[in-house]
């Protein structure tokens, strides 16, 4: 990446931010509101946190019908001006699948989010990893994250699969971007699972504020999700903090549009033709 990274300006959306419905958020839903207004974005998806592993700090942490309202009334508000979506980022978990599609069924949203966490007992918990990672090849040290993201695009629960790849950020004490463009086959069952069930990918830029600086999935991935007959992605800048909002989206776009991918997408099986990129990324 050759540019630094930055809070994009006159861009259609940013599909992915967290507020203080999330746990590990504070960010008032207002302050994303002003700030797409200030900037040109014109669409904005609310993504909080939902976990499903009891004891854990975001276990079902938000009241549905509070956050549901809150988001309501807050797009009224900003009707005309900016598009305020109500999303969710579920956590995925093989052997919550069966209690994830019962709480999609029982909620409505506009867009999930299926991603894949460092949950407490996984090998990639803060207490785990480095025990984890000895004596493992980066093949292996991908491969229990890996199975769980191929199952979460398998399960046709979700509009999008969350970053793909954020072990690249655990595991960046050990391996870095570069090993990870060493296992194409790694990767490829998580590309055709998402093709063949009609997921899109999402590009989410986060990646570029961490030491790996980049994109989870990076470029190469984006190029091949699409060579294997991929459709529909979307960017997202998983913001946490308001300086994070929209961070990264002009890179992610350019990734997007260099693989030949036109426009971006939200919900699964709807063609947005306003989501179409602006014109700076359609001339390659
Ligand atoms: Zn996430
Ligand atoms: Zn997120």
């Amino acid at each position: 990446m050759t540019t630094t990274p930055r809070q994009a300006v006159d861009f259609p959306i940013d599909t992915h931010m967290h507020t203080a419905f999330s746990h590990d958020s504070n960010v008032l839903l207002e302050l994303y509101a002003a700030q797409a207004a200030q900037l040109g974005i014109r669409e904005i998806v609310i993504t909080d946190h939902v976990d499903f592993m009891p004891g854990t700090p975001g276990y079902r942490y938000f009241d549905y019908d509070v956050r549901r309202k809150v988001i309501h009334d807050t797009a009224e508000r900003w009707a005309g001006k900016v598009v305020i979506r109500h999303g969710v980022e579920l956590t995925y978990e093989i052997r919550y699948e069966e209690e994830i599609g019962e709480y999609l069924r029982k909620h409505s949203f506009d867009y999930s989010i299926g991603s894949v966490h460092a949950v407490p007992d996984s090998p990639y918990a803060r207490a785990n990893i480095a025990t984890f990672v000895s004596g493992k090849t980066v093949a292996q040290a991908v491969a229990p994250y890996f199975t769980e993201v191929e199952a979460a695009a398998r399960s046709g629960l979700f509009d999008t699969i969350g970053h793909l790849d954020q072990c690249k950020r655990w595991l960046q004490p050990w391996f870095s971007p570069a090993d990870f463009a060493t296992i194409p086959e790694s990767y490829e069952p998580l590309l055709i699972a998402l093709v063949e069930s009609g997921t899109a990918l999402e590009v989410n830029s986060s990646g570029l504020r961490y030491p790996e600086r980049e994109t989870y999935p990076g470029p190469w991935v984006v190029a091949r999700f699409r060579e294997l007959g991929g459709e529909r992605v979307t960017v997202g800048s998983d913001a946490h903090l308001p300086s994070s909002f929209a961070f990264g989206l002009e890179e992610a776009a350019e990734i997007v549009a260099a693989a030949g991918f036109d426009r971006l997408s939200l919900e699964r099986a709807v063609d947005r033709g306003d989501l179409t990129l602006p014109d700076r990324f359609r001339h390659r």
